[in-house]
């Protein structure tokens, strides 16, 4: 692969910017442009090296680009495929990271007729947003939905395929509406509910806020996406209105049926229902897909008193065991220890097991 490849960013955001950091670092020598609104973002982007260039305005920066991609929230996207015709040659590459295909495509096929538009979702994030937040590994082993469009020939679907392959991402092609289903259910509802459940304590609770004091682990967790970008999610739902719709009644049948469970005190069949949707959970694979090195993990109990983390480092250290990275898991409804410990290779991570077991620490593998 070409490494002086030239790329555009508009929004350099959590996406857009884990993607130049990513290609800065898996293409050293690319020339990469960026756009953003505020300034901030492209001046740190310029001290560390990620961009060469930053921009508020579509300008002359965007000639002869290999790849642009349109990295602000979805309709936004949107507003700057006018701008951009006149930059774009047969062989640029426009692309998006949008979590919404099919306005997209309509758009493109409306505003860009005769533009190689190849959509791309990865499908990896955070509920935090922004250029401070953006990392050059969030991509690692996270499944990239492509969504060619009909003008995208089929040479550059393969080069623009094997280039998220470059960046450590793993391809997988979608249409663009069998992309909004799947990620209406799996992402999109799912937000609408952690918002929900969020709304539905702050209704619930009393003056004394008690709910909200005591809310920990388990509430965290499940509703930790409802601390997502405002904007971002607006536009998303109504973008993907249609899908949202028809999986949101899903849901509330599914709510509906556990509800009636729950009020007929049927308790072999709330047994049944919880047992098989454990048995579904549990068969989602935790280990990454693709081609970066796994890491093998074990969880151990600790006592929370100075020194504890430092202890295990030296037993472990004096028998020749590398770590890739320790750190105490942040949940304390967390029934499975409360140290995470990785290791490189499942050697080291069976024999730290053995070894933290003699000197009687509780272990829990990751499986
Ligand atoms: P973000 O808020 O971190 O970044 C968006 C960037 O766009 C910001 O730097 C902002 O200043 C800039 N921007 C916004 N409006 C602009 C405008 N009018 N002109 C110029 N710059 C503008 O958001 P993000 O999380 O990086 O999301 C970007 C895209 O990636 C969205 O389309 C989203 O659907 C998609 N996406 C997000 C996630 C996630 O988990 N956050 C995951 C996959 C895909």
């Amino acid at each position: 692969m070409n490494n002086n490849i030239k790329v555009a960013f508009i929004g350099l955001g959590l996406i857009g910017g884990s993607i130049a950091k990513t290609i800065r670092k898996t293409h050293p020598s690319a020339n990469i442009i960026a756009l953003n609104r505020s300034s901030a973002p492209l001046e740190e982007a310029l001290s560390d090296g990620v961009i060469n260039a930053g921009t508020h305005e579509i300008d002359d920066n965007f000639k002869d680009c290999d790849i642009i991609f349109l990295c602000t929230p979805v309709e936004t996207n949107t507003r700057f495929l006018p701008l951009l015709s006149e930059y774009l040659t047969p062989d640029t590459i426009l692309t998006d990271a949008g979590s919404v295909k099919g306005e997209i495509h309509d758009a493109v096929s409306r505003l860009l007729p005769d533009a190689p538009f190849i959509g791309g979702h990865p499908m990896a994030g955070s509920e935090k947003s922004g250029y401070a937040n953006s990392s050059d590994h969030l991509m690692e082993n996270a499944y990239y939905i492509l969504t060619p469009g009909p003008n995208a020939k089929d040479k550059q679907i393969k080069f623009y395929s094997d280039f998220v392959s470059s960046l450590g991402a793993i391809p997988m092609i979608l249409s663009p509406e069998e992309h909004d289903y799947i990620t209406g259910a799996i992402s999109h509802v799912p937000h609408l509910i952690a918002y929900s459940l969020v709304k539905m304590v702050k209704d619930a609770d009393g003056e004394d806020e008690h709910m909200k004091m005591i809310a920990a682990g388990g509430f965290k967790d499940i509703t930790r996406i409802a601390g997502s970008d405002p904007t971002m999610w607006e536009q998303i739902c109504l973008e993907n209105r249609d899908n949202i719709l028809s999986i949101t009644d899903l849901y509330i049948d599914t709510l509906k049926e556990l509800k009636s469970l729950v009020e007929n005190r049927d308790s072999k069949a709330l047994y049944s229902v919880f047992r098989d949707i454990k048995e579904y959970r549990s068969s989602f694979s935790t280990q990454p897909k693709g081609p970066i090195k796994k890491q093998f993990d074990l969880y151990c109990d600790i006592i929370d008193e100075a020194g504890a983390i430092a202890t295990i480092a030296t037993i472990l250290s004096t028998s020749d065991i590398s770590i890739k990275n320790i750190g105490i898991v942040h949940n304390r409804t967390f029934e499975e220890g409360a140290l995470h410990i990785a290791f490189y290779d499942e050697e080291s991570c069976s024999r730290a097991c053995d070894i933290l077991k003699r000197h009687n620490y509780k272990i829990y593998d990751s499986k």
